[in-house]
């Protein structure tokens, strides 16, 4: 058998579909997919991502039989055309466009206009009577291949055509006469001469060659590699390459170029959105070279342009398009990114993909995509990335803060900042390292995304809201304003003129990316506004998911902002943070020196309100939802002192000697806290400081029974367990406590107690464990500590290279290893079920809000997840896509949910 290295498209059919993304790339998927369903695509075929593949693995060479194949393709293309490689009558022009899985917007290049030479040039010129439309193709086609496949820095030809429109004493390129895109093109070709040493190529097989190994070179060139870094894609998916022949948005002025979006991504409203240029081609809509036009009436006017609008100018085209849209969201069911072409008055598709959105946009375009019955509620779940909900909590302008705004651009990308102004993208990452910094450019292009990423925000001069700094921007989740016109940027001296005002580096301003507006100096920003949209997504979540979501919180803020977000109680309070309060720390450091057991008593008498206090607080505010409660965690020393000017304040109080401090200190420091004497371990060896949480706890639920008459029944977790008697010990204390109480009060307070697992044994011995435990939450943080026998401070020196060399896919501090930590999960929840069949089980700790971990725990079963506050919406919607995900696997391997 061999192998099918490439897959035809075109006349209405297509070998590929839309489901084979991995083999042809997102790109070669769609344009199968149109050809298919009857959309104009110029005819083509893809060469699979398997040849790049292969082309890594042997040593940059192609499989044998590549070549014969490709020859197949291209007589094919030939013949169904009737035009050819190379002749001068009637030649045949293609594109080589590279296309991953996922797209890599302008990460990897694409070569136009392929098949020109000086004979095919001339041919095409006398064949279309259009001189001016063949020179200016195959200057484009000199400069794009010098670039990609010769590596000559495009700035040289840019010069010279700069020059040559000088000349002519024209604006725009598209200006230029017969004659002087000839005479520009003896200039271009001496310039590929000198810089390549050789002649510019002139057989098209040659040029079809090349260009497809500089499209396989380039999905390792370093713009692509940080790309791919940044967003998790791995090196090994290769790019896939489609040769498509040739249409002309350039050929005069009834050709145009464009792309848009089928609604728009910013806002999500459900108006068409997209820019075009009349007599252009490819990239220069995104370029930012000449300000595009936009394609709606309605766009024109919210973009303040003075151009007309395709909508008037070709109508009858703009009704085409209009109908591709709605044809192409019908079948993704989702909002689509097209690019068109447009060739004396015929419009031709050239790409479609789910289009990029803002957040706020994803979710009003999943909540209208459903009510106007494309997509079902399901669909819109999984239609929302729930780490991009982070950009719906974006900040806004202060309503009551004063603005000087000197400047308005398009609002490109939402939300709210203020920074240090500064030019380039090394700087941006320098200045980020110390102070909020917004990146301003005349454009971005790909060389600039480490600066991007940097920068609180980014502010261009030039290119619309489909430019490369919007569409960056708008995917990383900065604010970004685009195509602010009267700012002048002079980067040598490191100045900007906007208007009247003079800045400089290092100069605040304010952006806000929602309106467009740019504002001197820094404006207060403040919590944004969730849309009713967002409450009506989050509705569906909640209906959906199966797992409870709560909170990590152990503040009265936080706790409000966990409610506030929706937890369904608090997974997890932490109370060694409350002992970190300035009016408590004090007393906490001198029970941990106190040498009798009175200077001890007292000290404790002093946290107990405090304590109490807190757990009234909490309970209050949780209202009647479950509030998981950690007894102290950490070794004793992290709460000492290191300074001899602190311990002296220690022994000032204690009437201890420095010296006596300093040794209690130094006795208490341990060699790998983290496995040293903590949690439980406390409880067994310090057990005044256990029981006097234990009390507080109770008598926090007293006090609120006597002041509400309302029964609270705290969770008591036992943290880094790992056998029964250290919770029985702790159990019997706390039932002592309930007795001295009941003696007192005449009450009968009810606890739960319960265990964190965060140890092997732990989770080997969880049948045991569960005699005493109502309750287990999995720690998941130390669970990978102790599981793979890392400390998560020290990993960063190791596990970069551990991912690079494929030891390990992800991270597994940010993301749950579900096969090795994962399996001690699964034995602790059977054999926790096998003593209680309902006990109680959740994750709390990181993993609690990364979605491909909330999937493993509504997998194993679990009743909840907890995390910090502001992850809770992300958790809510990753539960609901957890729920979605598990039964379509289930129904899919015909498998019930595991029985532990
Ligand atoms: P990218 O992945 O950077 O978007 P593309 O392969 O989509 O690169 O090419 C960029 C642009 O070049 C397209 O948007 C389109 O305007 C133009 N283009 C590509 N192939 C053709 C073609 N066969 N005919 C006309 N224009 C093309
Ligand atoms: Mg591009
Ligand atoms: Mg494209």
């Amino acid at each position: 058998m061999t192998t099918k290295w490439m897959y035809n498209f075109g006349q209405g059919k297509a070998e590929g579909t839309a489901e084979m993304k991995n083999l042809l790339g997102g790109k070669g998927a769609g344009l199968a997919e149109m050809s298919k369903i009857g959309l104009p695509v110029p005819d083509g075929f893809t060469i699979t991502t398997e040849v790049c593949t292969y082309f890594y693995d042997h040593n940059n060479t192609y499989p044998p039989d590549l070549q014969s194949q490709l020859n197949d393709a291209v007589q094919k293309l030939e013949k169904t055309l009737g035009r050819k490689f190379g002749d001068a009558k009637s030649p045949l022009l293609v594109s080589v466009r590279s296309g991953s899985r996922v797209s890599m917007p302008g990460m990897m290049d694409t070569v136009l206009n392929l098949g020109l030479n000086d004979q095919t040039a001339d041919g095409m010129a006398r064949l279309t009577g259009n001189g001016r439309f063949a020179y200016d193709s195959y200057r484009r086609f000199i400069q794009m291949y010098s670039n990609i496949v010769l590596n000559i820095p495009l700035k040289k030809f840019e010069v010279e055509l700069h020059k040559a429109r000088d000349r002519a004493g024209v604006k725009s390129d598209f200006e230029l006469k017969d004659h002087q895109l000839k005479d520009l093109i003896v200039v271009y070709k001496r310039i590929v001469k000198e810089e390549s040493k050789a002649d510019f190529p002139q057989d098209p097989q040659v040029q079809l060659l090349s260009s497809i190994g500089a499209v396989f070179n380039s999905w390792m060139n370093d713009r692509a590699n940080v790309y791919r870094k940044l967003n998790n894609i791995p090196n090994n998916w290769g790019t896939a390459v489609t040769v498509q022949s040739m249409v002309f948005g350039n050929y005069g002025d009834t050709s145009a170029t464009g792309v848009a979006f089928t609604r728009n991504p910013s806002t999500g409203d459900s108006n068409f959105y997209g820019e075009y240029l009349i007599n252009a081609q490819g990239e220069d809509v995104v370029a930012g070279i000449r300000t595009p036009q936009q394609i709606t009436i309605v766009g024109k006017i919210a973009q303040n342009s003075t151009l007309p609008a395709m909508e008037e100018t070709m109508p009858d085209l703009f009704r085409q398009l209009n109908d591709v849209r709605h044809k192409l969201e019908s079948h993704y069911k989702d909002m689509q990114d097209i690019e068109f072409t447009i060739q004396e008055g015929k419009l031709y598709i050239l790409q479609t993909r789910n289009g990029k959105r803002t957040a706020q946009a994803a979710v009003k375009i999943a909540v209208d995509m459903c009510n106007e019955g494309v997509i079902s509620r399901s669909n819109a779940i999984m239609s929302v990335a729930p780490s991009s909900l982070n950009n719906l909590l974006h900040q806004t302008l202060d309503p009551k803060a004063k603005k000087n705004v000197i400047t308005k651009g398009l609002p490109a990308s939402p939300g709210a900042c203020y920074g240090e102004i500064v030019l380039c993208a090394d700087e941006a990452v320098e200045k980020a390292k110390k102070s909020k910094v917004i990146l301003v450019r005349a454009e971005t292009s790909p060389e600039d995304i480490h600066g991007m990423h940097a920068a609180q925000g980014i502010l261009t001069t030039r290119g619309g809201m489909t430019s490369h700094a919007a569409v960056v921007a708008r995917g990383m989740g900065r604010s970004c304003i685009c195509g602010a016109g009267d700012i002048t940027i002079n980067e040598e001296a490191g100045t900007l003129v906007i208007g009247k005002t003079k800045l400089k580096v290092g100069d605040f301003i304010t952006l806000d990316g929602s309106t467009g507006e740019v504002i001197l100096g820094k404006v207060n920003t403040v919590d944004p506004i969730l849309s009713q949209d967002y409450h009506t997504l989050m509705k569906w979540a909640d209906e959906t998911r199966r797992l409870k979501i709560r909170a990590n919180a152990e503040t009265v803020l936080d706790a409000s902002t966990a409610r506030k977000f929706g937890a369904e109680g608090i997974g997890l309070c932490r109370t060694e943070h409350m002992f970190f309060d300035p009016r408590r720390i004090l007393a906490f450091r001198r029970i941990i020196v106190a040498e009798s057991d009175i200077d001890k008593q007292n000290a404790l008498n002093e946290l107990l309100p405090y304590q109490t206090q807190d757990f009234v607080d909490l309970f209050k505010i949780m209202k009647g939802y479950p509030v998981t409660i950690r007894l102290l965690d950490p070794p004793l020393h992290e709460f000492l002192p290191k300074e001899d000017a602190d311990l002296q304040i220690i022994a000032d109080l204690t009437k201890l000697s420095l010296e006596t401090v300093k040794n209690r200190a130094h006795s208490l420091r341990e060699e790998n806290p983290m496995l040293g004497n903590r949690g439980v371990r406390l409880g067994i060896t310090r057990p005044e400081i256990y029981e006097m949480q234990g009390r507080a706890i109770l008598n926090s639920i007293l006090q609120i029974k006597k002041e509400t008459g309302e029964t609270v029944i705290p969770e008591i977790m036992i943290p880094v367990t790992f056998a029964k008697k250290e919770l029985d010990i702790m159990n019997t204390m706390l039932e002592n406590c309930v007795e001295e109480i009941r003696k007192r009060e005449g009450i009968t307070l009810k606890y739960i107690i319960g265990t964190m697992i965060e140890l092997p044994r732990a989770c080997l011995l969880a049948d045991e464990l569960a005699q005493t435990a109502d309750f287990f939450s999995f720690g998941t943080n130390d669970l990978t500590q102790t599981t793979f026998g890392i400390s998560r401070d020290d990993a960063a020196t190791f596990l970069g290279i551990y991912k690079d060399k494929g030891i390990i896919n992800s991270d597994p501090f940010a993301s749950l290893d579900t096969s090795g930590v994962g399996e001690l999960m699964k034995i602790a929840c059977t054999k926790g079920r096998s003593t209680k069949p309902h006990i109680k089980l959740g994750v709390c700790g990181e993993h609690g809000g990364d979605p491909s971990s909330i999937k493993f725990a509504d997998f194993l079963g679990l009743d909840y997840v907890s995390c910090s506050p502001y992850r809770i919406p992300i958790a809510r919607l990753a539960a609901a896509q957890a729920a979605i995900m598990n039964e379509k696997e289930r129904q899919q391997t015909g498998s019930m949910r595991p029985k532990f």
